[in-house]
């Protein structure tokens, strides 16, 4: 048996545009593209993530067993719905499946799927998402068996949500990053502070120093041309860091925008973007 991974990725999802003038300047809003990895040897499995629609949970489903992979866990890298609202899925096709979390990520998984949250997430996917939603259990220490080998969880503090983690897996130099580290798409910021920042690009330190040569990001662009761990962090940082000069220097949503724009021209789901500018500037626009 040979320990191997693949990731399943699913393109932007059009949701409906809550802020003014985007889908005039750029086109239909867009949940940001992002993906779920099965890491296996043989025939048994862990899945990373399991995305949010029913309909991608099961295509998710069926893509596993078209791998002929068996997951006997699915850890959940992070409290955010649209990485594990696809669970009920994923459970009804591998019933003997544990979902699991790091016992400090799950009280905010839980909230992320309270009456009132999902009201918010069925705004962005209304009729597309499981009305009998579960979060994961607290799962026991900090690795997970995958054949004769391990995947480690390692807690990352915040990233663009507390709570984060990334599963590294030595034996095959990878990180599955979740929200931690972006592969050429616009990063979630909206709700950050500048404290939120600090703490993401200590978050992104932590990963570097693993080591490791590919990154599989949650959220990626279909286009990227690789999942190379140097590119994607040194691109993660150098994100982060433009955001807060041209935060700095912005009073309106349009000038962070604007700057943010003719930096980074080509990233996926440029409606992060804009969420984020008028979460952070929209109040003194
Ligand atoms: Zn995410």
């Amino acid at each position: 048996m040979s320990l191997a991974f693949d990731v399943f990725v699913v393109d932007p999802k059009p949701i409906p545009s809550g802020v003014p003038g985007f889908a005039e300047a750029v086109g239909p809003a867009t949940w940001p593209p992002s993906t779920s990895t099965l890491i296996r040897d043989g025939t048994e499995g862990l899945l990373v993530d399991c995305l949010i629609t029913e309909r991608e949970a099961r295509e998710l489903a069926a893509w596993v067993k078209s791998l002929g992979g068996e997951p006997r866990y699915v850890y959940i890298t992070h409290p955010h719905a649209d990485h594990f609202l696809g669970l009920p899925e994923i459970l009804a096709a591998f019933p003997a499946a544990r979902p699991v979390a790091l016992a400090e990520s799950i009280p905010a998984m839980q909230e992320q799927i309270s009456p009132g949250y999902m009201q918010v997430w069925g705004g962005f996917f209304p009729g597309q998402l499981t009305s009998a939603p579960v979060a994961p259990a607290p799962l026991a220490g900090t690795t997970i068996p995958v054949g004769g080998s391990a995947a480690t969880l390692i807690p990352v503090g915040t990233s663009d949500t507390g709570h984060s983690t990334v599963v590294h897996v030595p034996g095959l130099s990878l990180v599955v990053s979740g929200d931690v580290v972006y592969n050429q798409t616009h990063m979630w910021l909206s709700g950050s502070t500048p404290d939120s920042r600090a703490g993401w690009a200590r978050a992104l330190d932590t990963v570097a120093a693993l080591g490791a040569r590919t990154i599989i990001a949650g959220h990626r662009d279909p286009r990227a041309p690789d999942d190379d761990a140097g590119r994607q962090i040194g691109e993660s940082r150098r994100y982060l860091a433009d955001f807060e000069a041209a935060l700095e220097r912005s009073a309106t949503p349009a000038e962070l925008i604007e700057q943010m724009t003719a930096r980074y021209p080509s990233l996926a789901n440029p409606y992060t973007l804009w969420v984020a500018a008028y979460d952070l500037l929209g109040a003194r626009g």
